[in-house]
């Protein structure tokens, strides 16, 4: 099964044929950007939700969704918050990518794409949160980011969110020589996807267990989206990928430990540390160890072990930096493999089916999520109407 990557000239936004996000420095409101961001304002509480089915943009129009990771999971839940008759696919499997750490930031990227995704996806999860997101899935946090000299840059897009401010000197940690102060967006992927199966619920999403070996032979949907995370390199053969493998231990929080707390000390083992208030835990990380596609199939179909051994070099680093995690009681270890792709991927191709693909999304997928999912509605939306 070979669906290659087109550009598709009669795409709706971004004359490439990939879809674009909006410039950084013109992204709309997204208010006025689209309509399915307008009805998911602050203001809407989910007993509201299914009233709007019937009259939403897709109505009936049936769509399948192959992966229920977190941008399949919010795809779902967009389509079918705009009406769509949804399947929703997965396999079970949940491991190539790793989304119970997630949390939000405005990632920096090479991809000048992902960028503006990630500080969409966290607009929105501040705005569903505690309506749409049942309270406690999105929390705030205040975030630390240092670097160190032979580290890349701090991401540009920190600049722009709340509570921006550069660290002092005194408050840098050891050898770091620059760091700022933020309020960042922690969504835990334990509650993030229960809370997304829920809203499926309501909006009559069809979840499937089912390994789909071929998703553009789902002919009997006007629109498929391919959100098979990494996956997607061995089922469209696609050669972009260079995915990297990371584990995280995750602690019980000691009483009063807050924040997020990120060290680029510019190697493969940059520590961070994310305090969830919601589920009591705090999970420390920063590995990157790059795999090829063929050592991460072998993983993923030998059952994912977690590394523990790198969970211990990750307990032990992170206990230099963070003194008083040092008596934390040790709840797991957890090991992923991040879908990194050279450009994230978010085009369609029409063969016998139209296929969306969703993939790609490196180490900030759960971040740009919803953004993503509203961008394919958005194009659903425009190809039905033309
Ligand atoms: C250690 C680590 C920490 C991370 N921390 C963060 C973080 O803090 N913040 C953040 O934003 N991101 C983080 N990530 C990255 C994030 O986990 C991924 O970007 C994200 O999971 C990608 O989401 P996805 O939905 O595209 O794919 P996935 O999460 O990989 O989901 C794809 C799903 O599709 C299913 N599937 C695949 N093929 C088929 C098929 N043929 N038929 C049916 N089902 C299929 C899979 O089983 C899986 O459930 C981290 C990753 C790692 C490894």
């Amino acid at each position: 099964m070979n669906a290659p990557f087109l550009p598709n000239p009669d795409l709706p936004s971004g004359d490439s044929g990939m879809l674009q996000p909006p410039r950084a420095n013109s992204t709309p409101a997204l208010d006025s950007a689209s309509p399915i961001a307008r009805n998911f304002s602050p203001d809407m509480t989910l007993p509201s939700v299914p009233k709007l089915r019937p009259s939403g943009p897709l109505a009936g129009v049936p769509v399948a969704i192959v992966g229920a990771g977190p941008v399949g999971s919010w795809t779902a839940a967009l389509f079918g918050h705009a009406g769509a008759a949804v399947r929703l696919y997965d396999d079970g499997i949940l491991n190539t990518g790793f989304v119970n750490a997630g949390w939000g930031f405005a990632y920096h990227s090479s991809d000048p794409a992902a960028g503006p995704l990630a500080a969409q996806g966290i607009e929105l999860y501040r705005r569903l949160a505690g309506t749409v997101l049942p309270r406690g899935v999105v929390t705030e946090e205040w975030s630390t980011v240092q670097r160190a000299r032979n580290a890349e840059p701090l991401p540009a897009g920190l600049a722009g969110l709340p509570g921006y401010r550069l660290l002092e000197l005194e408050e840098l940690y050891r050898d770091m020589i620059e760091g700022v102060i933020v309020k960042s967006v922690v969504v835990p992927g334990q509650l993030l996807l229960p809370a997304l199966a829920d809203l499926h619920q309501q909006y009559g999403v069809r979840r499937i267990h089912q390994h789909v070996p071929d998703p553009a032979a789902l002919t009997d949907a006007a629109f498929v989206v391919n959100s098979t995370g990494l996956a997607s390199a061995w089922l469209f053969e696609d050669t972009e990928f260079s995915p990297s493998m990371g584990t995280v231990v995750r602690l019980q929080k000691p009483e009063g430990f807050t924040g997020v707390h990120a060290w680029d000390n510019g190697t493969n083992t940059a520590p961070y540390a994310i305090s969830q208030e919601a589920t009591g835990q705090v999970v420390v990380g920063g590995t990157t160890t790059p795999v090829s596609v063929a050592q991460a199939r072998r993983w993923v179909e030998a059952g994912s072990q977690p590394d523990e051994e790198t969970g211990e070099r990750v307990l032990e680093q992170i206990k230099s930096y963070l003194p008083e995690l040092s008596e934390a009681e040790f709840v797991r270890t957890d090991t992923g493999i991040r879908p990194e792709r050279r450009r994230i991927l978010l085009a369609r191709h029409h063969g016998d089916t139209t296929v969306f693909h969703a993939t790609g999304f490196g180490g900030f997928g759960v971040t740009v999520a919803p953004a993503v999912a509203l961008r394919l509605v958005e194009a659903a939306i425009a190809a039905v109407a033309t």
